[in-house]
């Protein structure tokens, strides 16, 4: 079947051929790391995710922290059957939720592993938004928490480092999208169902990120936000810089102005590759 899952729209049969994130027609696993801390705190609580790397990646940032598993693309294939037995094997009480990481690219398989089964802890699709309207309104069936990234508000930055011009327009509907179909619900302090975006501060683009930010706050109800400091330059970013702490500040200090403090602000510390998960 031809692919045309997400907005590359690529259209190839992925039994034969590659599209854009270089995937096969089966699920592929990079890592599993159970208990893992590495998200916010809402979404890991005490136990941590059960986190699932998927290969490949609709986006492929040219800054990626993730790059032996987004560009390179290193994995084990599951088909929908395998990868729903493989979910079943754990002991899901043992974490606070199934975190499915960079999952766009496999959106009809995971959903196909999904659909008929109750799982005891919430499913969270943690993804770089560059994704369908009607794909979020398929997925949405079978998850949870939407953990989304929001990269991008100028189009020649999107095309610079994501090629991908057209990001604002894809992401901004499928993020509203996202909101509106996931009212945020939390249990104590986990959130068992809702949407947190995340956007990262890129070097040099501060007044990009408050122009998502003020995009956030016209549209998305009640929304829960991550900005993020820890850009860490890899040998294939054509922005080679840590970003500065008057560039963060300047974003944190516009998302206070405009009233969007639930959520999270990282410390500029975290910009570490110790941060970067081996795979
Ligand atoms: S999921 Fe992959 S093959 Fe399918 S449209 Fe997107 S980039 Fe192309």
């Amino acid at each position: 079947m031809k692919c045309f899952d997400c907005p590359r729209e690529c259209g190839v049969d992925r039994t034969e051929k590659l599209g854009f994130c270089r995937e096969q027609s089966n699920i592929r696993i990079s890592k599993i790391i159970e208990n893992f801390m590495w998200e916010e705190p809402c979404i890991t609580g005490e136990k941590g995710v059960l986190a699932i790397f998927f290969s490949g990646c609709n986006l492929r940032c040219k800054f990626c922290q993730n790059y032996e598993i987004s560009h390179i693309g290193k994995g084990e294939s599951y088909t929908p059957k395998e990868f729903k037995d493989l979910l079943l094997s754990y002991d899901l009480t043992k974490f606070s939720a199934i975190d499915l990481i960079t999952p766009s690219q496999f959106s009809s398989q995971i959903y196909e592993a999904l659909k008929d089964i109750n799982l005891p802890i919430p499913i969270v699709w943690n993804s770089n938004g560059y994704e369908k309207v009607e794909t979020i309104n398929k997925v949405s069936q079978v998850v949870d928490v939407f953990l989304v990234d929001f990269k991008y508000y100028d189009s020649k930055l999107s095309e610079e480092l994501s090629c991908a011009k057209d990001y604002f327009a894809i992401a901004s509907q499928a993020i509203t999208q996202m909101s509106l179909l996931k009212e945020n619900i939390f249990e104590k302090d986990l959130l068992k169902q809702g949407v947190l975006i995340r956007h990262l501060v890129i070097p040099g683009h501060s007044n990009d990120s408050c122009k998502v930010l003020d995009f956030i706050k016209q549209n998305i109800k009640s929304p829960i936000i991550a900005l993020m400091s820890q850009f860490t330059p890899i040998p294939q970013s054509p922005i080679q810089r840590k970003l500065l702490p008057l560039e963060f500040k300047a974003v944190c200090a516009h998302a206070k102005k405009l009233g969007l403090d639930r959520g999270y602000f990282q410390e500029l510390s975290s910009s570490s590759k110790d941060f970067i998960p081996k795979f």
